[in-house]
Formats: structure tokens, C-alpha cells, sequence
């Protein structure tokens, strides 16, 4: 059917949206409690019916933003978590656990001024320094393929006062997926080598020769180019997706260090490979802190009958700071906030402790939660369940025992607890096995607690919000998040309210690597987790309280 352009159909539109704007959400239509429990009816109602997911959102993503470790607007989400937990009469406390670099993120201007004018899509790494709000004019000089680390010594003089390139140039900056829908073969086979031979080239630890790594951002080559006096170092981490780079961090402390995007990074290249001796103008703002307390912000409901026995919900706070962290790990956080908000409304005197932890420090190691692990031996030992979040905004899908054989018995039961509806979107994988790394629930599993993640459907987090320059507000997808913080405040009642504690024996990790050994290889593109299997406990690693560099 056409739409017919008549002078009334903006106002018809406008309505349209109106109306749109204010439905309230109703994505099951018929929920099917499996029991007549009130408190997991009332939970569902507030949970659904008044929800506050997109008020928290709006303030955390678009007016505090990125939550980089160490930074003032982290401390501004901090404190902005306790004002919040305290409007709704629930304690909450900012809790010092060391000290980490400190950086404020001012403007980024980056423009190319020859041999044409065009501002270009970029921002500063993190923690990089600025240009002291001047402007900084250079040339560009690529950073060549050397014999040898004594080849690169002698080559540093050419690099002074210079802007050096220290990325590869991508051949495309279309995703995969585009080349598979519509390349030839022949094209798309050339295409895939060429990409592959890019990234051989570039690749850490022996970044062309030199004997240096990047690590994450520009490690120990960045400040081996400092120290040869560059005037700054341009970096590009394109995902595969359109317009998305990663953004993370330097440790130079004099030379700023910026990241273009695939398109504008790959002008810039090809200008200075063409000798088109290509000047770039800089005018950063940014401005090195030095190291300054950090915090988790801890909220606590106080249980009545077991106040020594804890239920835990968990969602690191901190944020890379490229964009606005809102899937990584904001909606993690949005989650337990308003898990938390629901729980003080329906179930204010629980029968265990429930606790909150929003941690810092994540992204540079999980140091946040490793510390309060260490800090609070009385909350591990006590700990029925603990319940993190931090893969994205998708709906909760997967969940497990992460090793411990009594807990899936007990989750199978807490499951068979809450609507069908919501219980049937998740694979309930059994024992499991215990957490790899990578996100919060580690700390507390290292130790053998009974700590839980909850699996998202990805919605293209990998390519498009994972530490990008594109994980904003827009990417939320808040029936998903409606649903989540609904499921988690569930499954934190139900933890709370079980008989029994939780036991601690461990699954036979040998047993079952080598079942997983004989199973067929899991399908190509399997989330990370089914890929991992340990044949030993993992190990603690002790949290760093003051600033560990990664320069390798
Ligand atoms: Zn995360």
C-alpha cells in the first residue's frame, strides 16, 4: 500500500508517535506463573508495568556517559548510584578499594588541513594526554616494516615532531558479512587474504619489526615513540561492522594518542603512502590526574532471618570511554539497579542479606570485584548466589552452575518458579563449568562461591557496542532489559527465600573435559563460553590496588 502525502499526515504521524511513545510495554500477553507465589506476581507487575529502566538509562548514558576507571564522571556515576539507591530508602555506600590512574576526557578535534580540509572521525585513547588546548600541526609518517629492533633504533630520528602511523591499512572497511553477500568468490577469496596479510603484518608483540607490542592501544611502542619525541601516535582498531572502532587506552604521558575511524584512518594512510604529505591539525583536551581513589558502590537490603547468608547481584560499573558504555556494561548495571528498586518495593525484609556490587575497575582486570572478594571474606563464605550480568543488552538466555553440581539443582528450582514465558528463553545448561575470566562472576567463582553469569542474546555486541565508539542510549533494547531486571530480581527472591544453602563440591573437571573432548566441535561462531572447558579450578589472581600498566 502507498502512503498518501496529503496535508494532514505529519499531524497523523505525530500521533502516531505520540501514542507510540507513551503504550506501555506488554511483550507477553498471557504469563503463566507456575505458582500462586504474590511475591513473584508483584515482582513481574512492577517489573513490567512500571518500569524505570529508561529514566535510569537516560541519565546514565546521555548525562553522565562514559565511566572510564579513574575518571571524575566515574566518581559523578558513583555518587549518583548511592543519591539513587538513597531515594528509593535502600543503603548504599561508595567503597575505597585502592587507587587507580586518574583522566579527565575533554574535547577531541582532529582535522586534516592538507592537502584538503576535512574534520576527521576520531577521539583520544584513554588516558591520553592533550595538546594543552592548542593547537598541534604536523605531518604524518607511516611507521615501516623494519629487519630488526636496531633497524627501528636508527630509524627513530625520522620520526620526531611527527604524527606516526602505527596501524595497518584495511583493504575495505565493509564488514565481512557484506563481502559474503555480495562479492564473487574470486574477489571475495582476494579480499579475505588481503585482510589476513594486514593483520600478520601489524600484528602484536613485533609490530613491524620493532619489537614492541600496542597491547589495547599503543603499550610499550607508544612510549619507545615518546621517548624519540613524536608528536603524536594514530592508531585505528576497526571492528567488523560499519563506522565501528575500538577505543580503548596509552600510557604515554606527553605524546597524545588518537584513534581514527576505519574510513578517515585509511585517508590519512594512503595520502601519506602517495606522498601526498598529508598535515593534520590536533587540538585535544585531556588532562593525566595522577592516581586518585577508587570505588564500588555497594547497596545493601539487610535479611532478617540470615543476615550473615548473602544473595548477590553484580554488574561492573566502569566503562570504556569511547562512547557511552551503554551495553558494556550499562544495561548490566540497569539490570541490578532496577532489580534492586524492585525487591525494596515488593520484598523489603528479605530472608538473606541481598547486596549489590556495581564494579570498578573491570575492564582493567576485574580489579573491583577481585577486591571486594578479598575484602569481604564473610561475604564469600556466606554467599548463597551471586548473579552478574555483562555481555550486552540482550535477553537472559543462558545460565548454568558454573561447576558446582548442588547449584544447578538449586537454580533448576528457581527457575521452575517464574513464568514460563521468561523461563523458556533461557538454556539452563546444568553443572556447567566455572567461570573462564573475563567478567565479574570470576572473582567470586576462583574461590569456589556459587556465582552465576546471566548470558545475553548478543545483538551484534561483538562488532557494533563492545568497547566501541557506538555503544550509546540507541543500542538499548529495553523490552530486553524490562525482561532481565524482571528475571534477576526473580531469581534473587527465590535465592533468598530457598531452605538450604547452597554446597560447594565441584564437578569432576577432568570427567568432563574429557566427555566435552569426545563431543562433536561446536558449530562455528558457538559463544566463547561452550569453547572453554578447564581441566583444572581456575586460580585467583590477587587485585591490583594502584595502577597495573598492560603495555605488552
Ligand atoms: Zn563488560
Amino acid at each position: 500500500m502507498r502512503i498518501s502525502i496529503d496535508p494532514v499526515w505529519p499531524w497523523r504521524l505525530a500521533l502516531l508517535i505520540a501514542t507510540l511513545a507513551g503504550a506501555r510495554w506488554t511483550p507477553l500477553a498471557a504469563q503463566t506463573f507456575p505458582t500462586d507465589d504474590p511475591v513473584i506476581k508483584r515482582i513481574w507487575a512492577i517489573g513490567v508495568d512500571s518500569s524505570q529502566v529508561e529514566h535510569l538509562s537516560s541519565v546514565l548514558f546521555d548525562s553522565i556517559g562514559p565511566r572510564l576507571t579513574g575518571s571524575p564522571d566515574l566518581k559523578r556515576g558513583n555518587d549518583w548510584l548511592v543519591k539513587t539507591y538513597a531515594s528509593w530508602g535502600i543503603d548504599a555506600k561508595n567503597e575505597q578499594y585502592g587507587t587507580w590512574r586518574g583522566w579527565r576526557r575533554g574535547y577531541s578535534h582532529i582535522d586534516l588541513v592538507e592537502p584538503r580540509i576535512r574534520s576527521l572521525e576520531g577521539t583520544m585513547l584513554g588516558y591520553s594526554p592533550g595538546t594543552g588546548k592548542r593547537d598541534l600541526t604536523a605531518q604524518t609518517v607511516i611507521l615501516p616494516r623494519f629487519a630488526d629492533s636496531g633497524e627501528f633504533v636508527k630509524w627513530l630520528p625520522n620520526a620526531k615532531g611527527k604524527f606516526v602511523l602505527v596501524a595497518g591499512l584495511q583493504p575495505t572497511c565493509r564488514p565481512t558479512d557484506d563481502w559474503d553477500q555480495n562479492a564473487t568468490p574470486e574477489s571475495k577469496l582476494r579480499m579475505d587474504t588481503l585482510r589476513a596479510a594486514v593483520q600478520r603484518e601489524w600484528r602484536n608483540p613485533d609490530v613491524r619489526g620493532t619489537g614492541y607490542s600496542l597491547a589495547i592501544g599503543t603499550g610499550e611502542l607508544g612510549i619507545r615513540l615518546e621517548q624519540a619525541g613524536v608528536a603524536a601516535i594514530i592508531t585505528s582498531r576497526p571492528k567488523n561492522g560499519w563506522g565501528t572502532i575500538e577505543i580503548f587506552e596509552t600510557y604515554d604521558t606527553r605524546a597524545p594518542a588518537i584513534a581514527l575511524s576505519c574510513e578517515d584512518y585509511g585517508l590519512v594512510y594512503r595520502l601519506t603512502e602517495h606522498d601526498q604529505h598529508p598535515t593534520l591539525r590536533l587540538n585535544l583536551d585531556g588532562e593525566l590526574l595522577g592516581e586518585r581513589p577508587v570505588f564500588n558502590t555497594v547497596a545493601t537490603i539487610k535479611g532478617v532471618e540470615k543476615p550473615d547468608e548473602y544473595v548477590m547481584l553484580s554488574a561492573h560499573f566502569d566503562s570504556w570511554d569511547g562512547s557511552s558504555g551503554a551495553t558494556d556494561n550499562g544495561t548490566g548495571t540497569v539490570t541490578m539497579l532496577e532489580a534492586m528498586r524492585i525487591l525494596k518495593t515488593v520484598y523489603p525484609h528479605p530472608k538473606r542479606t541481598i547486596l549489590v556490587g556495581h564494579w570498578s575497575g573491570e575492564e582493567e582486570g576485574e580489579v573491583g570485584s577481585k577486591a571486594f572478594s578479598e575484602d569481604h571474606p564473610d561475604v564469600l563464605r556466606g554467599l548463597q548466589a551471586l548473579f552478574n550480568q555483562d555481555n550486552g543488552t540482550g535477553r537472559i538466555v543462558r545460565m548454568s552452575g558454573a561447576g558446582l553440581p548442588n547449584a544447578a539443582e538449586h537454580i533448576a528450582q528457581w527457575l521452575g518458579k517464574i513464568p514460563f514465558e521468561l523461563r523458556n528463553q533461557i538454556t539452563f545448561a546444568g553443572p556447567g563449568f566455572p567461570a573462564g575470566g573475563g567478567s565479574d562472576d570470576f572473582s567470586f567463582s576462583c574461590h569456589g562461591a556459587p556465582a552465576f553469569g546471566l548470558g545475553a542474546l548478543p545483538w551484534d555486541y561483538g562488532n557494533y557496542t563492545w568497547h566501541t565508539n557506538r555503544d550509546t542510549y540507541d543500542k538499548i533494547v529495553f523490552d530486553d532489559l524490562r525482561s532481565n531486571a524482571t528475571v534477576t530480581a526473580m531469581l534473587a527472591y527465590l535465592a533468598s527465600e530457598d531452605p538450604t544453602l547452597i554446597t560447594r563440591e565441584r564437578i569432576d573437571l577432568v570427567a568432563a573435559a574429557a566427555i566435552a573432548a569426545a563431543a562433536p566441535p561446536p558449530a562455528p561462531g558457538a559463544p566463547a563460553a561452550y569453547r572453554r572447558i578447564p581441566t583444572t579450578w581456575p586460580d585467583c589472581v590477587p587485585a591490583p590496588r594502584t595502577t597495573s600498566p598492560r603495555l605488552k
